[in-house]
């Protein structure tokens, strides 16, 4: 029987994700809120979390109840916050796991202010998806006076971009902070493309809200840090044979042979999160040199050109992630697949084993 751990897998360099948070840090001049939601991208949030726990951040943030609950059952004291807008009925469970809210609606701060505990307000400036809108915080001046919150908060969104939109956010931000009866002990805006490039922003935050970057997607051009890989996806080589020009490979028959060609099949399909999209464009590396993926990408198995390369059975192909001289981003990958980095990488299934190397501790 075939070993799970021999398959596929994901590599996560715990290492290079320290060095992320320590470059963002340094960068923003700020104390790190690091956002491990969605089991951190991916990348499995406990470990994430503990591991970035040397940097000493000021808490963690989360999307949801659950994901909060499981960072305290590991032992996790800092303050997590929830940004995602809690449903009233959640109020209990967040309570219970000592989480912290971000609120927007008087509702919903009343309710919690009866708790006595910690909450952010969430300020919308732009994005319209979360959050009072600058327009309307005013409406809420006695409410915040009452109890106020320990943070208060925007969300940038388009912070990659050179389009002035920043600008408007920080500046409808601040206005905001002007108007509050008392500016809370925390202020945060950063997301990792603002953090990347804070060239042009007059703003200083208390602390920053890396997510992606951390775990390895950088901003091209303009951005001022670029982050180290972390994340590695890499399959065992379980066939490999020699087709006929004419021949064709996998469902659909979208690769037809012009030569007599070698084609190696990867123990690795879209049901890991190799993206179908990726068939017949993406690249993977086997032997540290590159191969064209052949056909359709399948739910379990993926075909590539080897014919330029010795390769064998059980040989270890790379999806994602350095081999040798050669490097597969994930921004390079998904702009192949044509879908966006944050969603290859919270696409990476859990049939991957997630395998950690830190040089310090493994
Ligand atoms: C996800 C998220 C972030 C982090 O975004 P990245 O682009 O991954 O750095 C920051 N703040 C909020 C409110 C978020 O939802």
């Amino acid at each position: 029987m075939q070993s799970q751990l021999t398959r596929a897998w994901v590599e996560i360099d715990l290492g290079a994700l320290l060095q992320n948070g320590a470059r963002v840090a340094a960068h923003t001049g700020s104390r790190l809120l690091p956002m491990v939601k969605a089991d951190a991208y991916g990348l499995g949030a406990v470990r994430v979390a503990c591991a970035l726990q040397e940097l000493d951040p000021w808490g963690f943030g989360v999307a949801t109840v659950l994901e909060g609950d499981e960072l305290r059952r590991a032992g996790i004291e800092r303050p997590i916050i929830v940004f995602t807008p809690l449903l009233a009925e959640d109020f209990d469970a967040a309570r219970r796991a000592r989480l912290t809210p971000a609120l927007s609606d008087a509702a919903s701060i009343r309710v919690w202010q009866r708790f006595r505990l910690p909450w952010h307000l969430a300020v919308d400036t732009g994005m319209n998806r979360a959050g009072v809108s600058w327009r309307e915080v005013s409406a809420l001046h006695d409410l915040i006076a009452a109890a106020p919150p320990q943070g208060v908060f925007t969300h940038f969104h388009s912070a990659e971009r050179e389009d002035g939109s920043r600008r408007e956010q920080e500046e409808r931000f601040a206005a905001v902070l002007d108007a509050l009866p008392t500016r809370p002990e925390m202020v945060h805006a950063e997301n990792s493309p603002a953090a990347s490039r804070r060239h042009g922003s007059h703003a200083r935050w208390t602390i920053a809200r890396p997510g992606v970057f951390l775990y390895g997607v950088g901003f091209g051009d303009g951005a001022e840090i670029a982050p180290e890989p972390v994340v590695t996806v890499r399959a065992r080589v379980v066939d490999v044979r020699t087709i006929e020009p004419g021949d064709t490979v996998s469902y659909g028959a979208t690769f037809r042979a012009e030569r007599q060609t070698r084609i190696a099949t990867l123990a690795i399909g879209y049901a890991d999160g190799y993206r179908r999209a990726l068939s017949n464009i993406g690249t993977v590396l086997i032997r540290g040199r590159k191969a064209r993926v052949a056909g359709n990408v399948t739910m379990d198995m993926t075909m590539a050109d080897v014919t330029e390369i010795e390769c064998e059975v059980g040989d270890v192909a790379t999806l994602l992630g350095r081999d040798g001289d050669e490097l597969l981003t994930i921004e390079s990958v998904a702009a192949t697949g044509g879908v966006s980095p944050y969603e290859l990488l919270t696409g990476l299934r859990s049939r991957l084993p997630r395998r950690y190397r830190h040089d310090t501790d493994e």
